[in-house]
């Protein structure tokens, strides 16, 4: 492999996203190891070297090129404004997913924008921020912090905050509560436009077909069961978002036969007790480790 069409894909060097990145690496088939307090790694079977930096760093160096792809919360795209510049999302990543958001006290009254009129709000996204107000033309002062937001109404600081939320557990635990979503966030794989050769965009192309994979994979279930031949119709109408199951004789010239189906959902303990009652017997549902299609 031509060393000079590698590719340098950046991920979050720790926090939240970190784990969830080197997982999907992984389960896209990728060999790689960060050795202790190494923050560059080569992919060993791919034409890839990894390079763990600061979430809020590869929006940057997408945009100057630093490095060619990186996974990074959709959020930071946004408040550092690069998608104007150039970076574009080329996939999202089904994890990391929170919502940038305005919380008040729970106390206090809110029927809407207008009520942020004047007020102070905590932020370390105070470029998303000031393009709400902007929208909605209220006139707030911003009090940036990088950290720890949700304290700042209890320590008089400000009067609101606006800030990531997931399960929403830190903002009760502090008397908050959410009354705007000015942007929603996933993980996302993103690229400067234009930013890699033909050979390299193969292989980027061919990483989000192995990410997809991963994706459905995680998502959908193979079931197997036994039903008595004349129900097989019945069962496989009740089996959640099936492709046409394949169906199989049993040996021994018995009256049932096997349906397999891979389903494009959960299958829940419900679901089997109806198509139990529907005659279906050793029901079995299994996790799907790959998938192509
Ligand atoms: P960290 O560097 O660990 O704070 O992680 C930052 C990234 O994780 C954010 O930019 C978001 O994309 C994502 N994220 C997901 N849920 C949350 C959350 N509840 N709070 C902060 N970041 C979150």
């Amino acid at each position: 492999m031509n060393p000079s069409k590698r590719i340098t894909l950046a991920i979050q060097s720790k926090g939240r996203l970190f784990d969830d990145s080197v997982s999907l690496l992984k389960a896209s088939g990728l060999d790689f190891r960060f050795a202790d307090g190494q923050l560059r790694s080569p992919v060993r079977n791919y034409p890839i070297d990894l390079i763990r930096v600061r979430n809020d760093d590869i929006p940057t160096l997408l945009e100057k090129q630093v490095v060619d792809i990186g996974i990074v919360g959709e959020n930071t795209l946004i408040e550092k404004q690069v998608c104007n510049e150039g970076v574009e999302v080329l996939s999202k990543l089904n994890f990391g997913a929170c919502e940038l958001c305005i919380a008040v006290p729970e106390a206090s009254a809110y029927s809407g924008p207008a009520d942020l009129d004047g007020v102070r709000i905590a932020t370390s996204y105070p470029n998303t921020l000031a393009d709400f107000m902007r929208r909605n033309s209220i006139d707030y002062s911003a009090v940036q912090l990088s950290g720890s937001i949700e304290v700042a109404p209890g320590a008089g600081l400000a009067d609101a905050v606006c800030d990531l939320v997931s399960t929403g557990g830190t903002l009760r635990a502090n008397g908050l509560r959410a009354v705007e979503t000015i942007a929603t966030s996933e993980a996302v794989l993103a690229c400067r436009r234009g930013g890699l050769e033909l050979e390299q965009q193969k292989s980027v192309d061919r990483l989000i077909d192995r990410f997809n994979g991963v994706k459905q994979a995680q998502e959908t279930k193979y079931i197997m069961l036994h039903a008595p031949t004349g129900a097989v119709e019945d069962i496989a109408a009740i089996i959640p978002s099936a492709e046409t199951p394949t169906v199989l004789e049993l040996s021994g010239g018995s009256s049932q036969v096997a349906v397999h189906a891979v389903c494009n959902e959960p299958v829940f303990w419900d679901t089997m007790e109806t198509l139990r009652s529907k005659g279906a017997t050793s029901i079995l549902v299994l996790p799907i480790e790959k998938m192509l299609e």
